[in-house]
């Protein structure tokens, strides 16, 4: 694929922020980039152009009717000074599955990498040096095409921009209290609770404020139909360790396939843990709380790699996990991912690539 680049002259571009006061998405490096798509040509006109606004006909189909989709994963700076991505491949892999479920283009994986890597090399810079910090990498498609009507659009646009982020744990792990809703629903199976389309997160914001006024940091769903099977929390999968027994829900339809979700169940089999995808009720989780079998409960994504959890609560009743306390199986997970991703423990899944 040719990339046609138009770089910013050096004294236009941005100071860059200063690694305390990273948090996340709110900084944006200087590049971008974008590639169109037309039922008729294909994808077409790659090119990598300063940060800044899009034009859109107001009759975009992405504004009315919802074909929008995106990714994330993130660049890490290596103590050998080495830029390293995790399990990239994975996160097209993801895209191509979020674009067919939603009517939208394929895109072919081994370019959109590559564009990936080629923005970053320009991008260097702005992928910060302080430990736990990255540059996150946020691929997106939209449909572009100018009509009014429901059917699946002709014309769509493709984006990658980055965003240097702090470290999720900058004062060690702090574990998270969880608001299971019986209430609101997520996904339905048969739905699109398996892409990562950008209605799912609207669907989800009313659950989540409502657990943030009464002081939860997100929410637990359950499945639709019977409200009664876990399904995920916010933007993480969940895992529970009953006894000696690591256990997640088994992918359904209506849940995130997660990258870290796949990373933590081969890791856990590669140390000889016991592990079980299936079903796994909220009573199952609260009566192993209650008898003190539910040894660890963590949430994993890319954002945050594991969030552990202290504490569920559940019609009106606050179950504590672990004294409240981060397990040692997070905390094991945690640092063999992260030691990975900065490059100081041993690729030996290949998961890893160099930029
Ligand atoms: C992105 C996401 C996850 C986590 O996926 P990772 O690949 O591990 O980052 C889990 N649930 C939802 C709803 C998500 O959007």
């Amino acid at each position: 694929m040719d990339i046609e680049t138009e770089l910013l002259p050096e004294s236009e571009r941005k100071d860059l922020p200063s690694s305390s006061n990273l948090s996340f998405g709110k900084h944006f490096s200087d590049h971008m980039f974008l590639m169109d798509y037309k039922a008729d040509t294909g994808w077409h006109n790659a090119r990598i152009v300063p940060y800044g606004n899009f034009s859109l006909d107001p009759a975009s189909a992405c504004l009315h009717y919802g074909q929008a989709i995106f990714e994330g994963l993130k660049a890490y700076n290596g103590k050998d000074d080495k830029i390293r991505l995790f399990r990239a491949g994975e996160n097209m892999d993801r895209l191509n599955h979020s674009a067919w479920r939603m009517c939208m283009p394929q895109v072919n994986k081994d370019e959109l990498l590559q564009a990936i890597k080629t923005l970053i090399q320009i991008e260097k810079r702005w992928v910060p040096e302080a430990k736990g910090t990255s540059l996150y990498v946020r691929p997106f498609m939209i449909a572009t095409e100018a009509f009014l009507g429901v059917r699946p659009a002709k014309e769509y646009l493709l984006s990658l921009i980055l965003s240097p982020v702090g470290a999720y744990y900058a004062e060690g792990f702090s574990p998270v209290k969880i608001f299971v809703t019986d209430k609101y629903v997520r996904a339905v199976s048969g739905g699109v609770g398996e892409a990562k389309t950008a209605g799912n997160y609207a669907a989800s914001l009313m659950a989540s404020e409502k657990a943030k006024e009464l002081g939860f940091t997100q929410v637990l769903w359950l499945d639709a139909a019977e409200r009664r099977y876990v399904e995920e929390v916010g933007t993480m999968n969940i895992f529970f360790l009953i006894e000696d027994v690591l256990i997640t829900p088994k992918l359904s339809g209506s849940i995130l396939p997660g990258i870290t979700r796949d990373s933590v169940l081969r890791l856990a089999l590669g140390w000889g843990l016991k592990v079980e995808e299936r079903p796994i009720s909220i009573n199952e989780v609260l009566e192993k709380a209650k008898n003190k079998a539910l040894k660890e409960c963590f949430g994993t994504g890319t954002a945050a790699v594991i969030s552990p959890v202290g504490a569920l609560y559940y019609k009106g009743v606050n179950y504590s996990i672990n004294g409240g306390k981060t397990g040692d199986l997070a905390q094991r997970l945690f640092d063999e991912i992260t030691g990975l991703q900065y490059g100081e423990r041993e690729d030996a899944y290949g998961w890893m690539d160099i930029i």
